[in-house]
């Protein structure tokens, strides 16, 4: 879309992307940065901290800047707690204390516990776009690639210690170094350091295997820095320009409070810039466990029931610093007919700068929602609920409802097939009863009626297969309630004969516009046997 006539967007990512700008100066490239220790499946929560960072990679893209868009493993944490779901609890329990890089995939075949679940989420991003280079902190720490800046921790370690205190209620001791160390023996992080030798010379002990030992920076891979610490080191590594963080982190006297300060004192950087990101909770799974992890909803689990695009959508047209939910009820409905909303304004692009005003807004959200670029013809729209009606007509079978459709192009396709498969699992796995039907099979026995009622519906077979193909919808409709009015029946009482004959339900989808969807010949067969 040309730029031409465009408003100034105001979304929050672009906002973002000018801050950068502004306070990071013009530069040959920005920096934007992301992570987590992958002690546990990534759930949607930390995923809204990745998209976020990557809406203001894509807005800072669009202004045409060079973005290095930085994905931090933090594989070199210490394994702390065993995680309830995992098989195999007494091996793990083995490996507390150690760094998670080490702990062995019990659930399958990768290299580690971290490699797993690095893996899952790695795979899964480039699906909505999401492509970030991946460092791994196990391997930058044990290749003691970060020995320059643990040793500047060193020579900084009484402010670093002052910083610290200032939002602790209990000081550090006299004789804490800024730096935590896995023993070279026992791989465990039960170790005291006691001494430094003022340049790459550090000296510890070990409580569980009574090691005791001095390893020098430049190679040893033992020695790794505190997370609070940790961070700001890499801000000054890798010179991040951008880095958002949860509530947790952002709290007064948070890790990114004390990071700020270090960065700047110690490793003489201003931190990068920032914001908050709130939470999202999950809403109508009706006690469904996830079907990836049994435990906690992923990414994974929100593309079962959302395309790609809505996913983003949900992220990019909602403020970072607002909580909101992902629903699996009937709201996922309304989410996909909000977007698909969202996508006839975009290719409804208005002339006057009023109406592009509201448009623009509206317009940058779609795009920011795309996963490869802006389709070159609008995709095809068809309301979730009725794709719904119609996959359930046609058994799931995508294929036959495009060729019920009639209408799709070639190009629309793909993004239908895609949206049809979501319909279809939100249907079979969290729609409510009352929306799921099967029609009957024509083999299926009749149902029990009366007399009256099974003479209405062989009524009504007749006046489909003489009426259906010459009337439209709202014609045939008189015939429709002729039938009940011949045969002296309420419709009340009709309708749902109707349904229970076609789908063993007594309620269903508008019943004039779903007999069409069935088809005279389907229906001839399934009511004319009466
Ligand atoms: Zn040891």
């Amino acid at each position: 879309m040309s730029n031409e006539n465009r408003p100034k967007s105001s979304h929050w990512a672009d906002i973002n992307a000018e801050k950068i700008i502004r306070e990071k100066g013009k530069k040959e490239h920005y920096t934007c940065a992301s992570g987590i220790t992958p002690s546990g499946t990534v759930h949607i929560g930390n995923f809204r901290e990745i998209i976020s960072v990557d809406l203001v990679v894509r807005a800072l893209r669009d202004k045409g800047e060079n973005v290095r868009f930085i994905y931090s493993w933090d594989d070199y944490d210490v394994f702390r707690k065993v995680p309830k779901n995992m098989p195999k609890q007494e091996l793990l329990e083995t490996f507390l204390r150690k760094p998670i890089t080490l702990v062995p995939d019990v659930l399958g075949t990768e290299e580690s516990y971290a490699r797993a679940n690095e893996k899952n989420l790695e795979e899964l991003l480039p699906v909505v776009g999401v492509k970030p280079e991946y460092i791994y902190q196990a391997s930058k720490y044990r290749n003691s690639e970060y020995a320059e800046g643990i040793k500047k921790a060193l020579e900084n370690r009484d402010v670093i210690r002052r910083q610290l205190n200032e939002s602790r209620t209990t000081d550090l001791p006299d004789d804490w170094y800024p730096v935590s160390v896995f023993c070279a023996k026992c791989d465990r992080d039960t170790t005291k350091v006691t001494g430094w030798d003022g340049h790459y010379g550090v000296e510890y002990e070990c409580e569980s295997c009574g090691n005791k030992e001095t390893v020098d920076l430049k190679t040893t891979a033992a020695v790794k820095l505190p997370w609070r610490i940790d961070w700001p080191m890499r801000w000054a590594y890798e010179d991040v320009d951008f880095e958002p963080a949860g509530k947790d982190h952002h709290s007064e006297g948070g890790s990114f409070d004390t990071a700020r300060k270090t960065s700047l004192e110690v490793y003489g950087q201003e931190a990068p810039v920032t914001f908050q990101y709130d939470f999202i909770s999950i809403k109508g799974r009706g006690g469904k466990i996830s079907s990836s992890t049994g435990e906690v909803v992923s990414l994974i689990d929100v593309l079962e029931v959302y395309t790609p695009e809505v996913t983003r959508y949900m992220f990019a047209g909602t403020r970072p610093n607002t909580e909101f939910s992902i629903s699996f009820d009937l709201d996922v409905l309304k989410i996909y007919e909000d977007y698909d909303k969202c996508e006839r304004t975009y290719f409804e692009k208005p002339e006057s700068p009023k109406a592009l005003k509201k448009w623009e807004k509206q317009a940058r959200i779609y795009e920011l929602s795309q996963v490869d670029g802006i389709p070159e013809v609008m995709p095809y729209q068809i309301q979730i609920r009725l794709l719904s009606t119609l996959l359930q007509i046609f058994s799931g079978d995508v294929d036959r409802v495009i060729e019920y459709l009639g209408d799709v192009k070639p190009q629309q396709v793909d993004k239908l097939k895609a949206k049809a498969q979501c319909a279809w699992n939100w249907v079979k796995n969290f729609a409510p009863e009352d929306f799921k039907f099967s029609l009957r099979e024509d083999t299926d026995d009749k149902i029990e009626v009366g007399e009256v009622e099974g003479k209405a519906l062989k009524l009504l077979s007749d006046k489909i297969e003489a009426y259906m193909d010459s009337c439209d919808e709202k014609e045939f409709s008189t015939h429709l309630y002729d039938v009940a009015r011949e045969l002296e029946i309420e419709t009340s009482d009709f309708f749902p004969v109707v349904y229970k004959a076609l789908i063993s339900k007594e309620k269903g989808p508008r019943l004039i516009s779903f007999l069409y969807i069935i088809g005279k010949e389907k229906l001839v067969s399934l009511l004319g046997k009466y």
